[in-house]
């Protein structure tokens, strides 16, 4: 079994001081004198005899406790705050951005502000062997290096080896890659013996560190939220040897965003690749790709320009360092240009009824280049998007496709080459810098995922990544359960977590058996029939109505349902979502692809495994839905097998503007991100946790003279409880206290007072 070690709730000692006047880092300590620790987290009255008398009693009293406004900045763990409500959070990490620190503890999270400047020396190799060598980083000021030095000495384990995975969530623009990358180096930087020369060695961590550019080149592109976004998840697992060294890595992905090939929001762009190869192009490049620099291609909008289309240089590169050589890289490039150019086909309609659409104006031209560069017939490729071919028994009928379906056999064409290419490089990479089984026997694995999300419309792919948050959010939940109730247990509590209300609800909804919405959605598209959006909400209602995540509002138009999230309520519309589902490739275009003769093209669609349209009647359809399931279950599956570490990144402002702050951005994630709910599940269980000796020191003096005996007793654990029953007596002199008592509001730890 996993030894899931438990994480300190309360961390730092010393309060960090803050160099606030040019925002640099330094990793000084404050001279301050240290709080009592785990003093206060939360005053929250219960309405009940004991508790209440006792809270009414101690709270006016806890409020010397209360934090000063003038020091929020200096608390380094949201926990502290007192009291602990999404409000004071807030004002907390308002005041240290301001401060210019971006870090802080939430219990047994990691909050990072995104700075959206660089901020000097915060990441440099220096302070990163400062938390690799200090014999407790956790003292240090909060910083993503602690989480990954914690992980790391983790994997030791005190009992056995454990793996870590360290989830890093958030929106998008929070700083999830980000923190991916400096991960990434720091266990590159930190893992790696200063004895160890050999070339092997060396090109791993490169190789490792190299695999960014280029899935970031291929995967991701400007868009509104973030100029350099990720559309796709992934899970890397970083390999170490007994010695505890990276000899290696593989990297899973997820739900690549392929729609963005052919189809780009207004101001947003395709992904990075496509401008790089634009920009970065020699002459003789040019004119093997066909691109002239005059040229407009439809698929490549001029929206904001972005420093990553600067990057081919280091794109080719990080390439060449992980192993593709100069023929492969030609033929990816070719392919590439190829998509552009098929982009700029247009159809007219056809002239006569019941014949093929017309090619547009230059669409001809645009089609012989692309049929030149993928190496595939002109004719076949011509025949391929305007025709279709319809198997009757053992005939073949062929049927002219309309304009708009002629359109849409294109944009799939490039869709699923380019989505092939992706996995096809992913394979690839992971070939280059996975070390063979024997090498390793440990690893820290990285998870990058995109967080929640609700637009205004959201369809199958906001589904998908919702459903995937809402899986993370119950991993994280049981998780910090878990290393609660660890500590009541140490502390010789018996309590349970009772009176909190999971999100099981929900993922019954999205994913449960016999009926859910992932059930019933996969049931319509096997159903070889023309989707209908309004006969398919009828039918979710009448077999889900009865879960009370789901939601339908009676006067909308537009067929709907809403989900109630853990981190809200999102619409979602039924309309192309099971078209989404069945992601019908025509099979006249993989036959196609399968006789380029480009040997990286048609090796991409050799083994024919992708369902095809044709394949529709058969019952083994596998949907996007169900992939994704599969591919969420064994993640899950393995970050169950390892210790978590939670880290949220916060995006202070939609705009991306440095060192700009705003409150309901930040709240709406604080909530969406589950801190507002740990913070309500950190107050369902013993939200006051106040040290034996401090709580003497507070309280003894009520109990003065009948105590005075046992002072010095060594048992201070009873002394508090003695202490206890006085100030119970004297504020409910009808109540008696027994500390066996689980009812109570009120529990005497080994070391701690806990408090509701
Ligand atoms: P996400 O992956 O969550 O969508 P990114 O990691 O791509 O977001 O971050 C978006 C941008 O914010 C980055 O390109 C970078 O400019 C900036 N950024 C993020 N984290 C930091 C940081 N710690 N320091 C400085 N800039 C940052
Ligand atoms: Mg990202």
């Amino acid at each position: 079994m996993a030894n899931v070690k438990q994480k300190p709730l309360f961390r730092s000692k010393e309060v960090s001081t803050v160099n606030s006047s040019d925002g640099t880092f330094s990793l000084e300590k404050s001279g301050k004198p240290n709080r009592p620790q785990e003093k206060v987290n939360g005053v929250k009255n219960k309405a009940n005899g004991l508790g209440k008398s006792l809270n009414d009693s101690l709270e006016g009293d806890l409020r010397d406790f209360l934090i000063n406004e003038a020091e929020l900045h200096t608390y380094d763990d949201l926990t502290k705050v007192n009291p602990v409500t999404p409000s004071t959070v807030l004002k907390c990490l308002q005041a240290r951005y301001s401060a210019k620190v971006f870090y802080t503890h939430a219990g047994c999270t990691l909050v990072a502000l995104n700075p959206f400047q660089p901020i000097p020396h915060l990441y440099s190799l220096d302070v990163m062997r400062e938390y690799h060598s200090a014999p407790q980083p956790q003292e240090f000021k909060p910083h993503i290096f602690i989480v990954a030095e914690e992980a790391y000495r983790n994997v030791q384990g005190q009992v056995e080896p454990t793996n870590q995975s360290l989830v890093v969530s958030g929106e998008s623009g929070a700083g999830k890659t980000w923190t991916s990358r400096c991960l990434m180096k720091y266990y590159a930087t930190v893992a790696t013996s200063s004895q160890r020369c050999q070339d092997t060695v060396e090109r791993i961590e490169k190789r490792v560190l190299d695999s960014n550019p280029v899935m970031e080149a291929f995967g991701n592109a400007c868009t509104l939220r973030n100029n350099n976004s990720s559309r796709f998840g992934k899970y890397i697992q970083l390999q170490l040897n007994s010695s505890q060294l990276l000899v290696g890595a593989s990297v899973q992905t997820y739900l690549l965003e392929k729609t963005r090939v052919a189809f780009q929001a207004p101001n947003e762009r395709n992904f990075h690749i496509f401008y790089q190869m634009m920009k970065g192009a020699t002459e003789q490049q040019r004119l093997e790709w066909r691109l002239p620099l005059e040229q407009d291609f439809v698929w490549l909008p001029h929206a904001e320009k972005t420093l990553e289309e600067d990057c081919l240089q280091e794109t080719v590169e990080a390439m060449i360092s992980l192993g593709i050589d100069e023929g492969k890289r030609a033929q990816l490039f070719k392919i590439l240009a190829g998509l552009l150019q098929l982009g700029n086909v247009d159809f007219s309609p056809a002239p006569e009824e019941a014949q093929p659409c017309d090619l547009n104006g230059q669409s001809k031209g645009f089609l012989q280049k692309a049929a030149d560069l993928l190496q595939v017939s002109l004719d076949e490729l011509q025949s391929c998007l305007i025709v279709r071919t319809l198997r009757a028994g053992k005939q073949n009928i062929l049927k002219p496709c309309s304009q708009s379906e002629c359109g849409i056999r294109r944009d799939c064409l490039a869709k699923v080459i380019y989505a092939q290419l992706f996995d096809w490089l992913v394979t690839f990479i992971n070939n280059s810098m996975s070390a063979d089984s024997s090498m390793w026997c440990n690893f820290i694995g990285l998870l990058d995922v995109y967080g929640f999300e609700c637009f205004l419309l959201n369809n199958l792919e906001q589904l998908c990544i919702n459903y995937a948050n809402e899986k993370l959010q119950q991993h994280f939940v049981a998780h910090y359960l878990k290393a609660q109730q660890e500590e009541y247990v140490s502390e010789g509590l018996q309590w349970s977590f009772i009176r909190y209300q999971d999100n099981q609800g929900c993922l019954d909804l999205i994913e449960g058996s016999p009926s859910s919405i992932i059930s019933l959605l996969n049931e319509e598209c096997r159903l070889n029939r023309a989707s209908d959006a309004k006969k398919f909400r009828v039918r979710l209602e009448k077999e889900l109505s009865d879960n009370a995540n789901i939601s339908w509002d009676k006067f909308s138009k537009e067929p709907h349902f809403t989900v109630a999230h853990y981190a809200g309520r999102v619409s979602y519309q039924i309309e192309g979502m099971m078209e989404k589902n069945k992601d019908p490739v025509p099979p006249e275009l993989i036959c196609l692809l399968q006789k380029s003769q480009d040997s990286l093209l048609n090796s991409l669609f050799a083994d024919g495994d992708r369902e095809s349209e044709g394949s529709r009647g058969h019952s083994k359809v596998v949907t996007v839905v169900s992939k994704f399931k599969n591919s969420l279950e064994s993640l899950m599956k393995i970050l169950h097998s390892t210790t978590p570490h939670y880290t949220r990144c916060i995006k202070p402002n939609p705009d991306c503007r440095p060192l700009t702050f705003q409150k309901e951005e930040v709240i709406a994630q604080l909530e969406a991100c589950g801190i507002v709910e740990t913070i309500n599940i950190s107050a369902a269980g013993f939200p006051i946790r106040i040290p034996n000796d401090s709580f003497f020191q507070r309280y003894g003096l009520i109990a003065n003279n009948r105590l005075a005996a046992k002072k010095k007793s060594p048992e201070m654990g009873s002394v508090v409880e003695d202490v206890l029953s006085v100030v119970i007596k004297k504020h409910s002199p009808n109540s008696t206290f027994s500390p066996d008592d689980n009812n109570n509001m009120v529990h005497c730890g080994r070391t701690k007072v806990f408090l509701t």
